[in-house]
């Protein structure tokens, strides 16, 4: 693709992921609804899949300007409750970026070590570093989410008795909104997403897991026992986004049922996020100019 042809499809790409995107307390869950395809229909999946490649390449190019401009970082952050997809999003947004330039890390149940700290310390040793792309598979929210959901998780995490009040989750929000706020004005551009799959279609995919033999090893007895929470996470998913949407690290919750278009709104974000910052190659001064050509020339003469 030219860069005409990589403005235009940016243009057209930025009103895609609009409507699933949240900056502020007025969210409710109940008005997303999982299978939904904006007008898209089984009809369009070809063209949405061709969006998307189109979208990869485009998303390579931004990512080689972030790298050579080396200011800003872009934090993408993926949540969601298992079999939604967060795995194969990240595998299918990021294909096409150079793995020197992206970072991801998955945060599972925390370690001893983990837990001797405050609930944010492992998440922020993986920051990314300028000029990348760095991707959270699950994140700090797990602690407004899992943790909250069974409250046996907050008992390990050794923390002084006077401290754990029934303000807990309001604090962490709080401590979270100030967290990134931070990041932001320190030129680290954050981008959450909650994939919202729904209750019957994770069943389906879990009961795929069982009968397909390939699939066998991505199925987790406890993760089927999770569902019998499943009301529980999504208010916790409710109340977490409510409280931590904001204009400079916004929410996109994305439809999940249909994994072509989840993908496809994911993409768009993440190019409207990365198109927003005005990356360019650095310019070169007259003195590198002049080194250039005396190279080439020293080149030329040579052997
Ligand atoms: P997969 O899709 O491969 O299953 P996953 O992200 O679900 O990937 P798991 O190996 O199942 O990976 O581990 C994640 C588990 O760790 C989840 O059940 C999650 O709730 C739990 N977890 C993550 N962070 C915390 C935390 N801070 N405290 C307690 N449990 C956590
Ligand atoms: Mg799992």
């Amino acid at each position: 693709m030219n860069s005409k042809e990589i403005k235009d499809f940016i243009k057209k790409g930025r009103k895609f992921a609009k409507p699933f995107r949240v900056t502020d307390d007025s969210f409710r869950l109940k008005d997303i609804d999982p299978e939904d395809t904006l007008d898209l229909t089984a009809e369009d999946k070809p063209q949405a899949k061709e969006a998307l490649a189109m979208g990869v390449s485009v998303l390579a190019e931004l990512q080689n300007m972030l790298y050579a401009q080396d200011q800003w970082a872009v934090l993408l952050i993926f949540q969601a409750m298992d079999a939604a997809g967060k795995d194969g999003v990240i595998k299918h947004v990021m294909s096409g970026v150079n793995p020197q330039g992206c970072q991801v890390y998955s945060f599972k149940a925390p370690s001893d070590e983990d837990l001797d700290h405050d609930f944010m310390w492992r998440c922020i040793k993986r920051v990314p570093e300028r000029g990348r792309i760095g991707i959270f598979n699950r994140s700090y929210y797990e602690e407004t989410l899992v943790v909250r959901v069974h409250r046996e998780f907050l008992e390990k995490q050794k923390l002084p008795p006077e401290l754990v009040t029934k303000d807990i989750w309001q604090e962490r929000f709080q401590g979270i909104r100030h967290f990134e706020r931070y990041l932001t004005r320190n030129g680290i551009v954050i981008r959450k997403f909650f994939l919202h799959v729904s209750k019957k279609e994770q069943k389906k995919r879990f009961l795929e897991r069982i009968e397909e033999p390939e699939k066998n090893w991505k199925f987790s007895a406890n993760d089927a026992k999770e569902r019998e929470h499943w009301d529980d996470y999504m208010e916790a998913y409710e109340d977490m986004i409510q409280n931590t949407a904001t204009k400079h690290a916004p929410w996109h919750v994305v439809p999940a049922d249909n994994k072509w278009f989840t993908r496809a709104i994911v993409a768009a974000a993440v190019i409207e996020a990365l198109s927003s910052l005005d990356l360019h190659y650095p310019k070169v001064s007259k003195e590198k100019l002049k080194e250039l050509a005396a190279a080439r020339k020293a080149l030329l003469a040579g052997k």
